[in-house]
């Protein structure tokens, strides 16, 4: 390495790295792998790049962070929310404890899922994408798969129906039009010979809505064809009825009563049925596919299901999630469903709080959203607190947490109803700790 007239001489990589030591809690091995490309940058202030460097390393880590965003399932922040159980235990996960053999991992969750659904039988698997995937690959390969080209959506992230089909080895059928399918469409793919018609699939458009002359066929118009009806519903909202909600949120807020359920699909007929874990449901990120359970056996012994299965890390929240439901105590113990039914009231008192303790900003009325692609025109009343300007970027390097608002109409909105109350003292320290 040549020294230039301009050029400081660079440090050496351990004493750069020794330097960074103090000011983030990372380990000595990234504070040298972050000095060493500083020192290859050949130039400048080698002290400040590696401290940038190290900086960016920092921040790239998963953390916790306060989701004040007033999108409650926030797919950049990790979707829903769950209380995690930490412990250093082993599980049961695949033990049978009466007998002391082996067990199957799907064996409890799958009871919880019959009595709160109504289906046969339900199997777990790491995400929605894969449940489709696996409900496609295990029942309908090298067979055609009737879908409304008003269904054919990509739900975002990249999962496009046509394309998941293809990768399954299934094959498309197209029936209907963009804005209008009946049953008698699906019919008519059905009666085809060539089409062989394995499964017709229902997608539920969860991320967009048409409107004006639209015409769908329901899952109870599509009960008693041929093929297997298959629903992949995405949110997971388990039962209509939402047994668990208190009586004044009724009648339900139309982001609740227009969304088809779980309970009420497997009653209106369909033989399968696919949700995510972290929407509606309220859990941890995992799919699940519940119905009959002729075809839920297939499911399990398709060679995929290995590939897809989901861990005790995901099957235990999972399993305190449904346990919740049925205990009636969704409202206290499942996050999502806690800031979805807090009242304005509440909110409103907590926002006069943080704003009494940080002694700076003020309480506006704000709308909070569903999000993930839940109910995407749906909006919940809610109270923000409001300080002038962009202070979101402050926001973010505020301890303990990271806070994460938005910025609108030239104030930073801090939305209370994705807030859990444990955190609005940590809300309050951040604004306190903002620079005048
Ligand atoms: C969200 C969604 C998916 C994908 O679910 P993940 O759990 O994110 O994999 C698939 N289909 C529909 C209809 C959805 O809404």
């Amino acid at each position: 390495m040549t020294e230039g007239g301009t050029h400081q001489r660079p440090p050496s990589v351990d004493a750069l790295a020794r330097s960074l030591a103090g000011q983030f809690e990372l380990p000595h091995a990234v504070l040298v792998d972050c000095a060493r490309h500083a020192v290859d940058q050949q130039s400048g202030d080698y002290e400040e790049a590696a401290r940038i460097l190290a900086e960016q390393f920092y921040s790239s880590l998963i953390g916790e962070v306060i989701n004040a965003t007033g999108v409650l399932l926030h797919t950049n922040l990790g979707r829903a929310p769950y209380p995690a159980q930490p412990s250093s235990r082993a599980t049961s996960v695949e033990f049978d404890l009466h007998d002391g053999v082996r067990g199957s991992r799907h064996t409890g969750i799958a009871l919880l899922l019959r009595i709160l659904t109504g289906a046969e039988d339900a199997l777990v698997v790491n995400n929605n994408a894969s449940a489709v995937l696996l409900v496609l690959s295990a029942l309908a390969e090298g067979r055609g798969v009737a879908v409304s080209r008003g269904e054919s959506v990509e739900i975002g992230g990249g999962f496009r129906v046509p394309d998941v089909m293809k990768r399954s080895g299934a094959r498309l059928v197209d029936v209907g039009t963009t804005n209008r399918t009946r049953r008698s469409d699906y019919q008519q793919a059905c009666d085809v010979a060539e089409h062989d018609i394995a499964m017709v699939l229902k997608v539920h458009p969860s991320n967009f809505s048409v409107e004006g002359f639209v015409e769908a066929a329901s899952v109870q118009d599509l009960a008693g064809l041929e093929p297997i009806l298959a629903v992949d519903l995405g949110s997971g909202l388990l039962d209509s009825e939402a047994p668990w909600l208190p009586s004044d949120m009724r009648p339900f807020p139309s982001w609740i009563a227009d969304e088809p359920s779980v309970k009420q699909s497997v009653d209106a007929g369909a033989d399968i049925v696919m949700f995510s874990g972290d929407k509606l449901l309220g859990g941890p990120q995992c799919g699940v596919i519940a119905g009959r359970s002729d075809l839920i056996e297939r499911c399990a012994r398709h060679p995929l299901m290995r590939a897809l299965r989901p861990g005790h890390h995901a099957l235990v929240p999972l399993q305190h999630v449904l346990m919740s439901y049925l205990n009636r105590t969704a409202t206290d113990d499942i996050l999502f469903w806690k800031m979805a039914s807090t009242s304005p009231d509440d909110l409103v008192s907590r926002a006069e709080r943080v704003v009494t303790q940080a002694g700076r900003g003020e309480v506006r009325e704000s709308l909070a959203v569903v999000g993930a692609g839940a109910a995407p025109a749906a909006t919940l009343p809610s109270r923000a607190v409001v300080v002038q300007g962009d202070r979101t970027g402050e926001l973010r390097r505020a301890l303990p947490f990271p806070v994460i608002g938005r910025v609108a109409d030239g104030y930073t909105w801090i939305d209370m109803r994705s807030v859990d109350p444990s955190d609005d003292d940590n809300i309050a320290q951040a604004l306190t700790a903002l620079e005048d």
